[in-house]
Protein backbone atom coordinates (compact mmCIF):
# COMPACT_ATOMS: atom_id res chain seq x y z
CA UNK A 1 0.00 0.00 0.00
CA UNK A 2 2.74 2.63 0.77
CA UNK A 3 5.33 1.20 -1.17
CA UNK A 4 4.37 3.83 -4.03
CA UNK A 5 4.95 6.34 -2.25
CA UNK A 6 7.72 8.50 -3.52
CA UNK A 7 10.45 10.46 -1.55
CA UNK A 8 9.32 14.06 -1.24
CA UNK A 9 12.31 16.74 -1.97
CA UNK A 10 14.08 18.22 0.97
CA UNK A 11 12.99 21.96 2.31
CA UNK A 12 15.61 23.82 0.54
CA UNK A 13 16.57 25.72 3.56
CA UNK A 14 16.94 22.81 5.97
CA UNK A 15 19.53 21.37 2.78
CA UNK A 16 21.49 24.62 3.13
CA UNK A 17 21.52 24.41 7.45
CA UNK A 18 22.53 20.36 7.12
CA UNK A 19 25.09 21.69 4.97
CA UNK A 20 26.62 24.37 6.97
CA UNK A 21 26.54 22.11 10.06
CA UNK A 22 29.20 19.70 7.81
CA UNK A 23 31.17 22.18 7.27
CA UNK A 24 34.64 22.66 9.71
CA UNK A 25 35.48 25.63 8.49
CA UNK A 26 36.31 28.20 10.84
CA UNK A 27 35.26 31.01 8.97
CA UNK A 28 31.94 29.58 8.04
CA UNK A 29 28.84 31.68 7.66
CA UNK A 30 24.75 30.32 7.12
CA UNK A 31 23.16 33.26 5.83
CA UNK A 32 20.30 30.70 4.80
CA UNK A 33 18.33 31.37 7.92
CA UNK A 34 15.47 33.45 8.22
CA UNK A 35 15.73 33.91 11.73
CA UNK A 36 17.15 36.58 13.94
CA UNK A 37 20.63 35.88 15.61
CA UNK A 38 22.81 37.98 17.95
CA UNK A 39 26.07 39.58 16.79
CA UNK A 40 27.57 36.63 18.77
CA UNK A 41 25.45 34.47 15.79
CA UNK A 42 23.63 32.99 18.57
CA UNK A 43 19.64 33.03 18.70
CA UNK A 44 17.98 35.24 20.82
CA UNK A 45 14.84 35.09 23.29
CA UNK A 46 13.30 38.49 23.74
CA UNK A 47 14.13 39.84 27.51
CA UNK A 48 10.15 40.58 27.52
CA UNK A 49 9.16 37.37 26.47
CA UNK A 50 11.21 35.86 29.33
CA UNK A 51 9.30 38.50 31.70
CA UNK A 52 6.08 37.67 30.23
CA UNK A 53 6.56 34.11 30.72
CA UNK A 54 7.51 34.37 34.01
CA UNK A 55 4.30 36.46 34.54
CA UNK A 56 2.16 33.82 33.26
CA UNK A 57 4.01 31.42 35.52
CA UNK A 58 2.97 33.06 39.04
CA UNK A 59 -0.43 33.68 37.94
CA UNK A 60 -0.63 29.73 37.53
CA UNK A 61 -3.07 29.67 34.02
CA UNK A 62 -4.97 26.57 33.20
CA UNK A 63 -4.64 24.70 30.01
CA UNK A 64 -7.95 24.59 29.16
CA UNK A 65 -9.14 24.40 25.33
CA UNK A 66 -9.19 28.06 23.55
CA UNK A 67 -12.38 28.72 21.62
CA UNK A 68 -12.08 27.77 18.13
CA UNK A 69 -10.84 31.65 17.22
CA UNK A 70 -8.29 31.87 20.12
CA UNK A 71 -7.75 33.76 23.16
CA UNK A 72 -10.31 36.79 23.01
CA UNK A 73 -7.30 39.36 24.52
CA UNK A 74 -5.03 38.30 21.68
CA UNK A 75 -7.48 38.82 19.26
CA UNK A 76 -8.57 42.33 20.30
CA UNK A 77 -4.72 43.69 20.89
CA UNK A 78 -3.56 42.17 17.15
CA UNK A 79 -6.09 43.84 15.21
CA UNK A 80 -5.10 47.19 17.25
CA UNK A 81 -1.18 46.70 16.20
CA UNK A 82 -2.00 46.21 12.84
CA UNK A 83 -4.43 48.45 12.39
CA UNK A 84 -3.92 51.63 15.19
CA UNK A 85 -6.28 51.22 18.27
CA UNK A 86 -8.13 54.22 16.84
CA UNK A 87 -8.66 52.97 13.36
CA UNK A 88 -12.48 53.37 13.11
CA UNK A 89 -12.50 49.51 11.22
CA UNK A 90 -11.64 48.51 15.06
CA UNK A 91 -14.39 51.10 16.44
CA UNK A 92 -17.17 50.21 13.89
CA UNK A 93 -16.62 46.60 14.76
CA UNK A 94 -15.62 45.65 10.85
CA UNK A 95 -12.60 43.64 11.16
CA UNK A 96 -12.88 39.86 11.79
CA UNK A 97 -10.01 38.48 13.84
CA UNK A 98 -9.36 34.77 14.03
CA UNK A 99 -6.31 33.58 15.89
CA UNK A 100 -3.89 31.24 13.44
CA UNK A 101 -1.21 28.85 13.46
CA UNK A 102 1.32 31.79 13.00
CA UNK A 103 1.70 33.50 9.82
CA UNK A 104 1.66 30.22 7.58
CA UNK A 105 -1.30 28.87 9.36
CA UNK A 106 -3.48 32.00 9.08
CA UNK A 107 -2.29 32.36 5.66
CA UNK A 108 -3.48 29.10 5.13
CA UNK A 109 -7.15 29.23 6.41
CA UNK A 110 -7.41 33.02 4.15
CA UNK A 111 -7.01 30.10 1.41
CA UNK A 112 -9.71 27.88 2.78
CA UNK A 113 -11.97 30.80 2.84
CA UNK A 114 -11.25 32.09 -0.86
CA UNK A 115 -11.40 28.58 -2.40
CA UNK A 116 -15.10 27.98 -0.29
CA UNK A 117 -16.49 31.39 -0.88
CA UNK A 118 -14.90 32.69 -4.18
CA UNK A 119 -14.28 29.34 -6.13
CA UNK A 120 -12.51 29.71 -9.38
CA UNK A 121 -11.39 33.15 -8.16
CA UNK A 122 -7.32 33.76 -8.48
CA UNK A 123 -4.48 35.08 -6.30
CA UNK A 124 -1.53 36.86 -7.52
CA UNK A 125 1.47 36.27 -6.20
CA UNK A 126 4.69 38.56 -6.67
CA UNK A 127 7.55 36.88 -8.68
CA UNK A 128 9.72 36.30 -6.72
CA UNK A 129 7.81 35.69 -3.52
CA UNK A 130 8.45 33.58 0.25
CA UNK A 131 9.99 29.86 0.06
CA UNK A 132 11.20 29.97 -3.41
CA UNK A 133 15.17 29.73 -3.91
CA UNK A 134 15.71 29.87 -7.46
CA UNK A 135 14.85 33.02 -9.31
CA UNK A 136 15.87 33.28 -13.02
CA UNK A 137 14.50 30.64 -15.67
CA UNK A 138 17.97 29.58 -16.44
CA UNK A 139 18.25 28.21 -13.08
CA UNK A 140 16.41 24.85 -12.51
CA UNK A 141 15.44 23.90 -9.04
CA UNK A 142 17.85 21.34 -7.40
CA UNK A 143 15.78 20.76 -4.78
CA UNK A 144 12.93 19.12 -6.88
CA UNK A 145 14.81 18.79 -9.75
CA UNK A 146 11.58 20.80 -11.77
CA UNK A 147 12.52 22.45 -14.88
CA UNK A 148 9.90 25.26 -15.23
CA UNK A 149 9.41 27.48 -12.78
CA UNK A 150 5.34 27.21 -11.91
CA UNK A 151 5.61 23.96 -11.03
CA UNK A 152 8.75 23.91 -8.93
CA UNK A 153 7.87 22.50 -5.20
CA UNK A 154 10.60 24.18 -3.41
CA UNK A 155 7.85 27.90 -2.64
CA UNK A 156 6.14 28.36 0.02
CA UNK A 157 3.20 30.80 -1.22
CA UNK A 158 2.36 29.36 -4.44
CA UNK A 159 2.16 25.81 -2.22
CA UNK A 160 -0.23 26.96 0.28
CA UNK A 161 -2.64 27.85 -2.26
CA UNK A 162 -2.00 25.08 -4.34
CA UNK A 163 -2.67 22.83 -1.28
CA UNK A 164 -6.44 24.91 -0.63
CA UNK A 165 -7.01 24.52 -4.28
CA UNK A 166 -7.42 28.22 -5.16
CA UNK A 167 -5.42 29.43 -8.62
CA UNK A 168 -2.42 31.50 -8.65
CA UNK A 169 -0.95 33.52 -11.14
CA UNK A 170 2.13 35.70 -10.51
CA UNK A 171 2.89 39.61 -11.24
CA UNK A 172 6.07 40.71 -11.55
CA UNK A 173 8.35 42.30 -9.14
CA UNK A 174 11.94 41.76 -9.02
CA UNK A 175 14.31 43.05 -11.83
CA UNK A 176 17.23 41.78 -11.99
CA UNK A 177 18.68 44.76 -14.62
CA UNK A 178 18.44 47.16 -11.20
CA UNK A 179 17.87 44.62 -8.67
CA UNK A 180 15.35 46.86 -7.74
CA UNK A 181 11.64 46.68 -8.43
CA UNK A 182 10.05 46.01 -11.79
CA UNK A 183 7.11 48.61 -10.76
CA UNK A 184 5.71 48.96 -14.45
CA UNK A 185 5.66 45.09 -14.75
CA UNK A 186 3.75 44.61 -11.58
CA UNK A 187 1.39 47.23 -12.00
CA UNK A 188 0.45 45.52 -15.61
CA UNK A 189 0.50 42.20 -14.32
CA UNK A 190 -2.16 43.65 -11.50
CA UNK A 191 -4.16 45.32 -14.48
CA UNK A 192 -4.28 42.65 -16.54
CA UNK A 193 -5.66 40.07 -14.04
CA UNK A 194 -9.43 39.04 -14.17
CA UNK A 195 -11.38 41.38 -11.91
CA UNK A 196 -11.97 40.77 -8.13
CA UNK A 197 -8.62 38.71 -7.99
CA UNK A 198 -7.08 38.23 -4.64
CA UNK A 199 -3.81 40.11 -5.21
CA UNK A 200 -1.41 38.98 -2.34
CA UNK A 201 0.90 41.65 -1.19
CA UNK A 202 4.01 41.65 1.33
CA UNK A 203 3.00 44.42 4.03
CA UNK A 204 6.72 45.41 4.33
CA UNK A 205 10.27 43.99 4.53
CA UNK A 206 9.23 41.67 0.94
CA UNK A 207 11.09 38.15 1.54
CA UNK A 208 12.83 37.12 -0.53
CA UNK A 209 14.17 40.31 -2.18
CA UNK A 210 14.21 43.28 0.51
CA UNK A 211 12.40 45.39 -2.06
CA UNK A 212 9.15 47.59 -0.86
CA UNK A 213 7.22 49.63 -2.92
CA UNK A 214 7.87 53.23 -2.03
CA UNK A 215 4.72 55.26 0.12
CA UNK A 216 4.18 56.54 -3.70
CA UNK A 217 4.20 53.65 -5.58
CA UNK A 218 1.37 52.09 -2.93
CA UNK A 219 -0.93 54.55 -3.51
CA UNK A 220 -0.64 53.76 -7.24
CA UNK A 221 -1.15 49.56 -6.19
CA UNK A 222 -4.37 50.90 -4.60
CA UNK A 223 -5.53 53.01 -7.27
CA UNK A 224 -5.19 49.84 -9.48
CA UNK A 225 -6.42 47.57 -7.13
CA UNK A 226 -9.11 49.63 -6.58
CA UNK A 227 -10.16 49.92 -10.34
CA UNK A 228 -10.10 46.35 -10.94
CA UNK A 229 -12.57 45.65 -7.77
CA UNK A 230 -9.29 43.26 -6.48
CA UNK A 231 -8.90 42.49 -2.71
CA UNK A 232 -5.55 43.55 -1.46
CA UNK A 233 -4.52 40.37 1.03
CA UNK A 234 -1.52 41.50 3.23
CA UNK A 235 0.92 39.16 4.04
CA UNK A 236 2.53 40.87 7.08
CA UNK A 237 5.52 38.56 8.53
CA UNK A 238 7.62 41.23 9.83
CA UNK A 239 5.87 44.33 11.74
CA UNK A 240 7.99 46.16 13.69
CA UNK A 241 10.63 43.95 13.06
CA UNK A 242 11.72 45.51 9.27
CA UNK A 243 12.37 49.35 10.36
CA UNK A 244 11.94 49.03 14.20
CA UNK A 245 8.61 50.76 14.49
CA UNK A 246 5.25 49.02 14.50
CA UNK A 247 3.28 51.61 12.86
CA UNK A 248 5.78 52.55 9.95
CA UNK A 249 5.68 48.98 9.19
CA UNK A 250 2.22 48.71 8.89
CA UNK A 251 1.70 51.96 6.85
CA UNK A 252 1.05 49.69 3.80
CA UNK A 253 -2.15 48.08 5.23
CA UNK A 254 -3.34 51.00 7.00
CA UNK A 255 -3.67 53.36 3.86
CA UNK A 256 -5.70 50.33 2.05
CA UNK A 257 -7.74 50.60 4.95
CA UNK A 258 -8.20 54.16 4.76
CA UNK A 259 -9.53 54.15 1.32
CA UNK A 260 -12.78 52.26 2.67
CA UNK A 261 -11.56 48.92 1.02
CA UNK A 262 -11.97 45.34 1.96
CA UNK A 263 -8.73 44.07 3.24
CA UNK A 264 -7.18 40.71 4.20
CA UNK A 265 -4.11 40.70 6.47
CA UNK A 266 -2.21 37.42 7.82
CA UNK A 267 -0.23 38.29 10.92
CA UNK A 268 2.71 36.24 12.37
CA UNK A 269 4.83 36.89 15.52
CA UNK A 270 7.22 34.98 15.00
CA UNK A 271 10.27 37.33 14.03
CA UNK A 272 8.96 40.55 15.89
CA UNK A 273 8.53 38.89 19.12
CA UNK A 274 11.03 35.99 18.31
CA UNK A 275 8.18 33.34 19.00
CA UNK A 276 9.03 31.04 15.93
CA UNK A 277 8.27 27.79 17.61
CA UNK A 278 4.92 28.95 19.59
CA UNK A 279 2.71 29.07 16.01
CA UNK A 280 1.17 32.57 17.32
CA UNK A 281 -0.66 34.85 14.28
CA UNK A 282 -3.21 35.67 13.09
CA UNK A 283 -6.08 36.25 9.94
CA UNK A 284 -7.83 39.58 10.04
CA UNK A 285 -10.61 40.33 7.35
CA UNK A 286 -11.79 43.82 7.25
CA UNK A 287 -15.59 43.78 5.82
CA UNK A 288 -18.21 46.86 4.97
CA UNK A 289 -20.07 46.33 8.09
CA UNK A 290 -20.07 44.54 11.67
CA UNK A 291 -22.39 42.06 10.12
CA UNK A 292 -20.29 41.25 7.66
CA UNK A 293 -17.63 41.00 9.95
CA UNK A 294 -19.46 38.59 11.86
CA UNK A 295 -20.54 36.00 9.62
CA UNK A 296 -16.95 36.34 7.77
CA UNK A 297 -16.01 35.45 11.15
CA UNK A 298 -18.51 32.61 11.62
CA UNK A 299 -17.44 30.84 8.55
CA UNK A 300 -13.31 31.15 9.38
CA UNK A 301 -13.98 28.94 12.69
CA UNK A 302 -16.34 26.75 10.71
CA UNK A 303 -13.00 25.98 8.34
CA UNK A 304 -10.59 25.70 11.27
CA UNK A 305 -12.55 23.54 13.49
CA UNK A 306 -12.12 20.19 11.40
CA UNK A 307 -8.55 21.42 10.32
CA UNK A 308 -7.14 22.04 14.07
CA UNK A 309 -9.87 22.52 16.23
CA UNK A 310 -8.42 25.69 18.21
CA UNK A 311 -4.83 27.04 18.66
CA UNK A 312 -2.11 26.88 20.73
CA UNK A 313 -2.90 29.03 23.93
CA UNK A 314 0.92 29.83 25.63
CA UNK A 315 2.07 32.63 22.32
CA UNK A 316 -1.20 34.16 22.51
CA UNK A 317 -0.94 34.93 26.33
CA UNK A 318 2.80 36.03 25.68
CA UNK A 319 1.16 38.47 23.09
CA UNK A 320 -1.78 39.94 25.13
CA UNK A 321 0.18 40.35 28.30
CA UNK A 322 2.92 42.76 26.54
CA UNK A 323 0.57 44.63 24.40
CA UNK A 324 -1.71 45.05 27.71
CA UNK A 325 1.23 46.08 29.79
CA UNK A 326 1.93 49.39 29.24
CA UNK A 327 5.93 48.43 30.57
CA UNK A 328 6.40 45.42 28.75
CA UNK A 329 4.99 47.21 25.48
CA UNK A 330 7.59 50.03 25.55
CA UNK A 331 10.54 47.36 26.47
CA UNK A 332 8.90 45.19 23.30
CA UNK A 333 9.35 48.36 21.04
CA UNK A 334 12.78 48.94 22.47
CA UNK A 335 13.78 45.56 21.92
CA UNK A 336 12.34 45.43 18.31
CA UNK A 337 14.51 49.03 17.79
CA UNK A 338 17.63 47.21 18.60
CA UNK A 339 16.98 43.74 16.65
CA UNK A 340 15.83 45.86 13.65
CA UNK A 341 19.05 48.74 14.13
CA UNK A 342 21.65 45.55 13.87
CA UNK A 343 20.31 44.72 11.34
CA UNK A 344 20.43 48.60 9.49
CA UNK A 345 24.43 48.26 10.95
CA UNK A 346 25.19 45.28 9.08
CA UNK A 347 23.49 46.65 6.25
CA UNK A 348 25.92 49.55 6.11
CA UNK A 349 28.64 47.42 6.97
CA UNK A 350 28.13 45.20 4.51
CA UNK A 351 28.04 47.91 1.48
CA UNK A 352 30.60 50.13 3.17
CA UNK A 353 33.10 46.88 3.00
CA UNK A 354 32.10 46.15 -0.70
CA UNK A 355 31.97 50.03 -1.78
CA UNK A 356 35.53 50.36 -0.98
CA UNK A 357 37.08 46.73 -1.43
CA UNK A 358 35.45 46.17 -4.70
CA UNK A 359 37.79 48.64 -7.46
CA UNK A 360 35.46 47.42 -10.38
CA UNK A 361 33.28 50.63 -10.14
CA UNK A 362 30.28 48.29 -9.32
CA UNK A 363 27.07 50.11 -7.68
CA UNK A 364 26.39 48.73 -4.54
CA UNK A 365 23.65 51.31 -3.41
CA UNK A 366 20.77 48.45 -3.64
CA UNK A 367 22.21 47.06 -0.40
CA UNK A 368 21.31 50.19 1.39
CA UNK A 369 17.91 50.09 -0.87
CA UNK A 370 16.59 46.77 0.80
CA UNK A 371 15.29 46.19 3.95
CA UNK A 372 14.11 43.90 6.55
CA UNK A 373 16.42 40.73 7.37
CA UNK A 374 17.20 40.06 3.97
CA UNK A 375 19.57 40.85 1.30
CA UNK A 376 19.45 40.16 -2.15
CA UNK A 377 23.06 40.19 -3.78
CA UNK A 378 21.90 39.56 -7.35
CA UNK A 379 24.03 36.72 -7.27
CA UNK A 380 23.99 34.25 -9.94
CA UNK A 381 23.93 30.35 -8.93
CA UNK A 382 27.28 29.72 -9.80
CA UNK A 383 28.15 32.11 -8.31
CA UNK A 384 26.23 31.65 -5.47
CA UNK A 385 28.03 27.98 -5.65
CA UNK A 386 31.06 30.02 -5.34
CA UNK A 387 30.42 31.83 -2.51
CA UNK A 388 29.77 28.35 -0.52
CA UNK A 389 32.37 25.93 -1.82
CA UNK A 390 35.74 28.41 -1.93
CA UNK A 391 34.54 31.06 0.95
CA UNK A 392 31.84 28.34 3.26
CA UNK A 393 29.39 30.90 2.82
CA UNK A 394 26.23 29.04 3.04
CA UNK A 395 22.97 30.59 1.25
CA UNK A 396 20.33 29.87 -0.89
CA UNK A 397 20.96 29.71 -4.75
CA UNK A 398 17.99 32.60 -5.85
CA UNK A 399 21.07 34.96 -4.20
CA UNK A 400 19.67 35.96 -1.17
CA UNK A 401 21.75 36.17 2.15
CA UNK A 402 20.52 36.38 5.62
CA UNK A 403 21.83 39.80 7.26
CA UNK A 404 20.34 38.31 10.73
CA UNK A 405 23.34 35.91 10.53
CA UNK A 406 25.68 38.25 9.84
CA UNK A 407 27.65 40.09 12.40
CA UNK A 408 29.74 43.14 12.16
CA UNK A 409 32.87 41.30 12.43
CA UNK A 410 32.20 38.72 9.80
CA UNK A 411 31.30 41.48 7.21
CA UNK A 412 34.78 42.12 5.25
CA UNK A 413 34.56 38.60 4.76
CA UNK A 414 31.83 38.67 3.41
CA UNK A 415 32.82 41.32 1.20
CA UNK A 416 35.72 39.85 0.03
CA UNK A 417 33.68 36.66 -0.89
CA UNK A 418 30.64 38.47 -2.93
CA UNK A 419 33.39 40.75 -4.48
CA UNK A 420 35.42 37.60 -5.59
CA UNK A 421 32.22 35.64 -6.46
CA UNK A 422 31.12 38.42 -8.84
CA UNK A 423 33.89 39.02 -10.84
CA UNK A 424 34.73 34.90 -11.04
N1 LIG B 1 5.21 35.13 5.15
C1 LIG B 1 6.45 35.51 4.89
C2 LIG B 1 6.70 36.41 3.74
C3 LIG B 1 7.51 35.07 5.68
O1 LIG B 1 8.75 35.46 5.40
C4 LIG B 1 7.22 34.23 6.78
C5 LIG B 1 8.30 33.75 7.68
N2 LIG B 1 9.50 33.48 7.14
C6 LIG B 1 5.90 33.88 7.02
C7 LIG B 1 4.92 34.35 6.18
C8 LIG B 1 5.40 33.03 8.13
O2 LIG B 1 6.16 32.50 9.08
P1 LIG B 1 5.48 31.87 10.36
O3 LIG B 1 4.56 30.82 9.91
O4 LIG B 1 6.61 31.39 11.18
O5 LIG B 1 4.76 32.99 11.03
Amino acid sequence: RFEGITMAPPDPILGVSEAFKADNHELKLNLGVGAYRTEELQPYVLNVVKKADKLLLEKGENREYLPIEGLAAFNKVTAQLLFGADNPVIKQQRVATVQGLSGTGSLRLAAAFIERYFPGAKVLISSPTWGEYRLLAEISCEICSMASLPNCLARNHKNIFNDAGVPWSEYRYYDPKTVGLDFEGMIADIKAAPEGSFILLHGCAHNPTGIDPTPEQWEIIADVIQEKNHVPFFDIAYQGFASGSLDADAASVRMFVARGMEVIAAQSYSKNLGLYAERIGAINVVCSSPEAAARVKSQLKRIARPMYSNPPVHGARIVANIVGDSALFNEWNAEMEMMAGRIKNVRHKLFDSLSSKDKSGKDWSFVLKQIGMFSFTGLNKAQCDNMTNKWHVYMTKDGRISLAGLSLAKCEYLADAIIDSYHN
